[in-house]
């Protein structure tokens, strides 16, 4: 009855036309801006070009303003928080993101298995903050339902992490994966990949990831090819290991037939600055030139963020939580970690020795106890709390915090991060983390806008353009979001207008919880979401799944 059809189409689609004029429109797709005006009806771009009047239209005056496809953050860590912050939209908004991916780095919300589930939820903490409820989702397609079920401020799609289908199978076990194993593990990667997961996420710096040979990789991986979605890795090095990491994952994703992205590309470690860096690109480039289909991504600080645990070595960490905590709480356990933690460790990276203590901030604690230690380096916490030594504060924080500490580590180059800034094929995230809200990393609320502000506008690192293009256009391209990601005829309104001159990020390692300014107004689906500099609070946006638009 096409009646029927029309009359629910003027319910619930955007009848209502806005046209956007006189903007200086980047289109996202990296080409030169055009002074143009854009019109658009039921949530899509309709036209774009010249238009002297247009009937019952909302008219937008972007004039001296520069107006972009809405901004997709391909790696934020929002699994949770997409449920449990009320507040969230506000930072996104305000930075113009109109879509983010959730699930990296190996950690995505779902699937569970309820044997683990809890355990894997701990570790997640610091990262993605805590779990709504108790109920949750043991499957993939339960948590897209449930994204669905959920009011959005803005589209949210998500990866699938390889270390939650680990953690789901076999929990933390080091073993070798058994063959009735594998195939379980198979069947939840094809499972979240039907349902939607717009890629693969792998975190093999991370337990329970960290044991595995590139061979079961491999195996785990096979019968993800035919979805040709990307397999996007947090890799098992990112300092003396990071060539050695590219080459296992370029390995990994080659014989597994998938594509490879590699998650915040970057280089740690004061003796690797300035020299490592071009050598991976340099390889890089050559795997790219023999047809493999690689890209990378980066966010514009020189720190990083990420759980006190993970720089304890591996073999400190054997067992479960409460077994690694266990034998941390005692004088053995705090000798041996003290031990472990001045040697080099073959396959994995020993960050407290690549970059010292004093460049380790404590960024997020449970207890009350500990909060003052919240924006301290380990060798301030040390002296503050009167700990034998800095190893010693790190166990008694593990401890007391039952493993949920986060740390910001400032372990980056400038120069470095702006070589990664500047390949063609590397587009921006934020790599945002939401288990510490009072102090969180500032790229939460900053990345974005500061890309533009710092890297465009001040420093000249990149054009315009091609800012906007790694924004926008490049990660849509990446991940299949055909629907989003440009200015183009036909596709949805997701758009930013903002002032060139004035937007710009303003939180900080120090003031971290600040939003960012001079975005005037996002629609997303043609709808103002943020106004007049401000968030309506409407929380219309969309679950997005793979392969149905
Ligand atoms: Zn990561």
């Amino acid at each position: 009855m096409p009646e029927a059809c029309w009359c629910e189409e003027q319910e619930t689609g955007n009848k209502m036309k806005t046209v956007i004029l006189g903007g200086t429109v980047y289109d996202g797709s990296g080409g030169p801006p055009v002074e143009q005006d854009i019109l658009v009806e039921n949530g899509r771009i309709l036209d774009v070009g010249r238009f002297s009047y247009i009937e019952d239209a909302v008219r937008i005056n972007a004039a001296g303003k520069a107006v972009t496809p809405g901004f997709i953050d391909a790696h934020r860590h929002g699994d949770f928080a997409v449920f449990t912050d009320k507040g969230l939209g506000e930072a996104e908004l305000a930075q113009g993101i109109t879509t983010m991916l959730v699930g990296n780095c190996g950690m995505s919300a779902a699937p569970t298995g309820r044997a683990f589930r809890k355990q894997w939820y701990d570790f997640l903490e610091p990262c993605l903050g805590k779990p709504p409820g108790t109920e949750g989702w043991d499957t993939f397609p339960q948590y897209l339902d449930q994204l669905e079920k959920t009011d959005l401020p803005l589209n949210v799609g998500a990866l699938v992490g390889l270390g939650s289908v680990k953690t789901a199978v076999k929990g933390f076990s080091p073993e070798k994966w058994t063959e009735e194993e594998m195939k379980a593990g198979q069947k939840l990667v094809t499972e979240a990949l039907e349902a939607g997961a717009w890629g693969i996420s792998c975190g093999i710096m991370y337990v329970p990831e960290c044991y595995w040979s590139s061979k079961e990789y491999i195996e785990l991986l096979r019968p993800a090819a035919v979805y040709k979605r990307p397999l996007c890795c947090h890799l098992r090095g990112e300092g003396d290991g990071l060539e050695a990491a590219v080459e296992e994952t370029a390995g990994i994703a080659l014989e597994a037939g998938l594509a490879l992205h590699i998650s915040h590309f970057k280089v740690t470690g004061r003796k690797n600055w300035k020299k490592t860096l071009p050598r991976v690109i340099e390889k890089i480039r050559r795997y790219r030139e023999e047809g493999q289909d690689i890209t990378v991504d980066f966010y514009p600080y020189t720190g990083g963020s990420t759980t006190l645990l993970t720089l304890v070595p591996p073999c400190c960490q054997e067992g479960d939580m409460r077994a690694v905590l266990n034998r941390l709480s005692a004088k053995e356990g705090v000798r041996r970690l003290r031990k472990e933690l001045l040697k080099d460790h073959p396959g994995w990276e020993n960050m407290v020795k690549a970059i010292g203590w004093e460049r380790v901030i404590i960024s997020s604690v449970v207890t009350e106890k500990n909060r003052e230690a919240q924006g301290l380096t380990l060798p301030q916490i040390c002296e503050r709390y009167g700990d034998e030594d800095e190893a010693a504060s790190m166990a008694r924080l593990l401890v007391e915090e039952e493993g949920k500490a986060g740390i910001i580590v400032m372990s980056m180059d400038p120069e470095d991060v702006e070589t990664a800034a500047k390949l063609p094929y590397g587009s921006v995230i934020s790599d945002a983390l939401y288990g510490a809200p009072d102090f969180p990393h500032p790229r939460l609320y900053g990345a974005f806008a500061r890309v533009w502000s710092e890297y465009v506008m001040k420093q000249g690192i990149l054009s315009p353009q091609e800012a906007v293009y790694k924004m926008s256009g490049l990660p849509a391209g990446r991940f299949g979001l055909e629907d989003r990601g440009l200015i183009q005829k036909g596709r949805r309104a997701d758009i930013n207008v903002f002032d060139p001159e004035r937007f710009c990020d303003t939180a900080t390692f120090t003031c971290p919880v600040r939003l960012a300014e001079g975005m005037d107004t996002v629609l997303i689906d043609g709808q103002a979401v943020w106004e007049n500099s401000r968030w309506t609070g409407r929380r219309q946006a969309n679950a997005l799944r793979a392969g149905k638009g």
